[in-house]
C-alpha cells in the first residue's frame, strides 16, 4: 500500500464505484503482472515507445512508494532546460498524487501533458484522466498550455523496415475537453478521501458500474451472495424490469412471476431454470435440416496484436494463424485436420492454403459457430485476390449453428449463455475443457500465439508445448461443435 493518498487511478477508480476504490487502497488484491503475450502487457510495451517520440526525454525511474523522491527529481529535471520531456514527472497537490506519463517542455516556459493509451481512440474516462493531472498540476504551479492523448493510429500499416512509431501514434488535442471538465475536479474530492478513511467499505450493489470503464477486479466478491440465477443474468433485461423486480423483492430468473413483462426469450429462460427442464422450440428438425451430418466442424484462432508483428498489417488487426477441422460421417466416424502456422512469418497465406487443400475434397456443409470465421475468410479474400474463388466457395458452404441455439434451444444448464463452452457441456454431459490449463479459452491461445510470434520464446521444450497446448485447445473447439450438434439431434429425436 502506498498509504491513504488519492492517486490518478484512485481518483479514477472513485469515479466508477466508491467500494471498489475502497477495496483498492484497504484490501487490495495481490498484484500480478499481465500475462506474457496478452494485451495488457503490450499495453506497457506500448507505453515505453511512447517515450521515442520525445528524443531527448528522460525517465523519472523511482517507484510509486517514492514519491517524494520521484517529485524532486521531477522538479530537478524541469530546472534543466536542456530536459524536452520527462517521462513519469511526479507531482502533488491536494493530497492528489500524479505520475504523468510524458511531460513535455513548450515554447514559451510552458509544459503539454501527453497521455499514453494503447486503445485505438479516445474514451470518455481518458477525459477525467487528464482532467484529474490538469487538476494537480495547475496546483503545483506548471504552466499547462497543452493536453493531448497518444492513442494507437488503426490506419497505421507496419513497413518492411518496421514500425515508424511516431506514425503509429494518433495525437489528439483535447485541451477543450479537459478545460470543460476541470472545473468539477475539485468538488470531486472530498467524497472520495472520506472513503479513503472510512472504517469499513460502502455498500455498493453491483450494477452496470462494476464493468465500466474497467472490469471491477471484486465482482467474485461483491456477488458471492447473489443466487445462481441472479436476475443480472437475464439476457437483455433492461435497467426499467430491473428496477422493478428489484422493487418486488425479487433476485432469482426462476421467482419472476408469469405475468411480469418478458420478451419470448427471456420467459423461455425463465421457464426453463424454474422447471428445470429444457426448452425445445417445434421447428428444431427443420431448423437442423441444412446441417447435416454428414458434416465438417471448422473453428479458427487469430491474434489481434497491438504493434504489428508483420510488414503490411495494422495495429489490432484480425490475423488468423490456426484452423481445425473435424469430419462427422454419416456413419458416424469421426476423423480431424488441423493447422497451426510457423511463428516468425506472417500466418496468413499459410493458413489460407492449407485451409483450401483440406475442404477442397467435399462439399459437405462447413458447421461454424458465429459469424467470426466468415468475417476472417472475407478479410483473407479481399487480401489474397488469387484465392479469392477458393475462399469464397468456402463461404458459401459455411452453416452457423449459433443462430439455431440460440432461437430454437434453451437448457438450464446453459448458464444464461449461447457460448459454445457452456452449451456443449450442457448438451453432451461429461464433456468440457476442464482438462486444458495452458491455453483455455480464445485469449489465452491468442496470448499465447503472440508470444511465439514474437520470438519472445527460444526455440526448444517451451515452444513445443506451447503448440502442443494450442493445437488441443482448437480441437476441442471443433469437437464440442460435433457434440453440441449431436446432442441437438438427439433432442430432435436423431441419433
Ligand atoms: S464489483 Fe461493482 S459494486 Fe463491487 S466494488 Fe466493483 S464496481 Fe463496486
Amino acid at each position: 500500500m502506498t498509504g491513504r493518498h488519492l492517486t490518478k487511478s484512485r481518483y479514477l477508480a472513485g469515479l466508477q464505484c466508491l467500494r471498489r476504490l475502497w477495496r483498492l487502497v484497504n484490501d487490495p488484491p495481490d498484484y500480478e503482472d499481465p500475462p506474457a503475450g496478452s494485451p495488457a502487457e503490450a499495453g506497457q510495451e506500448v507505453g515505453r515507445k511512447a517515450h521515442l517520440l520525445f528524443p531527448g526525454g528522460v525517465l523519472v525511474e523511482d517507484e510509486p512508494w517514492q514519491h517524494l523522491e520521484a517529485m524532486a527529481r521531477t522538479a530537478a529535471l524541469m530546472a534543466d532546460a536542456s530536459v524536452p520531456a520527462i517521462f513519469e514527472a511526479a507531482f502533488e497537490h491536494a493530497g492528489v498524487r500524479i505520475r504523468a506519463d510524458v511531460l513535455e517542455r513548450l515554447p514559451g516556459g510552458t509544459w503539454g501533458l501527453r497521455e499514453v493509451k494503447s486503445s485505438s481512440g479516445v474514451k470518455d474516462h481518458y477525459i477525467d484522466d487528464l482532467a484529474v493531472q490538469a487538476f494537480v498540476l495547475n496546483g503545483a504551479g506548471v504552466p499547462l498550455s497543452s493536453a493531448q492523448l497518444l492513442h494507437v493510429d488503426t490506419g497505421y500499416v507496419r513497413g518492411a523496415d518496421g514500425i515508424c512509431w511516431p506514425e503509429f501514434f494518433a495525437r489528439v488535442d483535447l485541451d477543450q475537453e479537459v478545460a470543460t471538465l476541470l472545473p468539477d475536479t475539485p468538488g470531486r474530492l472530498p467524497a472520495l478521501r472520506q472513503c479513503l478513511w472510512a472504517a469499513e467499505p460502502p455498500a455498493a450493489e453491483p450494477g452496470g458500474q462494476c464493468g465500466s470503464p474497467v472490469a471491477c477486479e471484486f465482482w467474485d466478491d461483491c456477488t458471492a451472495g447473489k443466487p445462481e440465477d441472479w436476475i443480472r443474468y437475464l439476457p437483455r433485461l433492461s435497467e426499467r424490469r430491473r428496477t422493478e423486480l428489484a422493487a418486488l423483492g425479487i433476485e432469482s430468473i426462476a421467482a419472476i412471476p408469469p405475468d411480469f413483462p418478458l420478451s419470448a426469450k427471456q420467459a423461455i429462460i425463465r421457464d426453463a431454470t424454474a422447471s428445470g427442464k429444457p426448452f425445445v422450440a417445434p421447428d428444431l428438425a427443420r431448423l437442423l435440416g441444412r446441417f447435416g451430418p454428414p458434416a465438417q466442424y471448422l473453428d479458427f484462432e487469430a491474434m489481434m496484436p497491438v504493434i504489428p508483428l508483420y510488414a503490411g498489417t495494422r495495429p489490432y488487426q484480425a490475423l488468423p494463424f490456426q484452423w481445425s477441422l473435424h469430419t462427422l460421417g454419416a456413419d458416424g466416424s469421426l476423423g480431424h485436420r488441423e493447422f497451426l502456422a510457423e511463428s516468425g512469418v506472417d500466418p496468413r497465406r499459410a493458413f489460407a492454403k492449407t485451409l483450401i487443400t483440406a475442404l477442397a475434397d467435399s462439399d459437405l456443409p462447413i458447421i461454424v459457430y458465429s459469424t467470426y470465421e466468415h468475417s476472417r475468410l472475407k478479410d483473407l479474400a479481399a487480401f489474397f485476390p488469387d484465392l479469392r474463388p477458393a475462399l469464397d466457395a468456402i463461404i458459401a458452404r459455411l452453416a452457423d449453428l449459433l443462430p439455431v441455439v440460440r432461437g430454437a434451444v434453451y437448457h438450464p444448464e446453459f448458464g444464461f449463455s449461447n457460448s459454445i463452452k457452456a452449451v456443449a457441456p450442457a448438451l453432451c454431459p461429461g464433456f468440457g475443457y476442464d482438462d486444458l490449463e495452458e491455453v483455455a479459452d480464445g485469449a489465452m491461445a491468442s496470448a499465447a500465439f503472440v508470444r511465439l510470434a514474437s520470438g519472445a520464446i527460444p526455440p526448444g521444450e517451451e515452444v513445443n508445448r506451447l503448440r502442443d497446448a494450442l493445437l488441443a485447445y482448437c480441437q476441442r473447439d471443433t469437437l464440442a461443435m460435433v457434440e453440441a450438434h449431436r446432442g441437438l439431434l438427439k433432442l430432435v429425436g436423431r441419433h
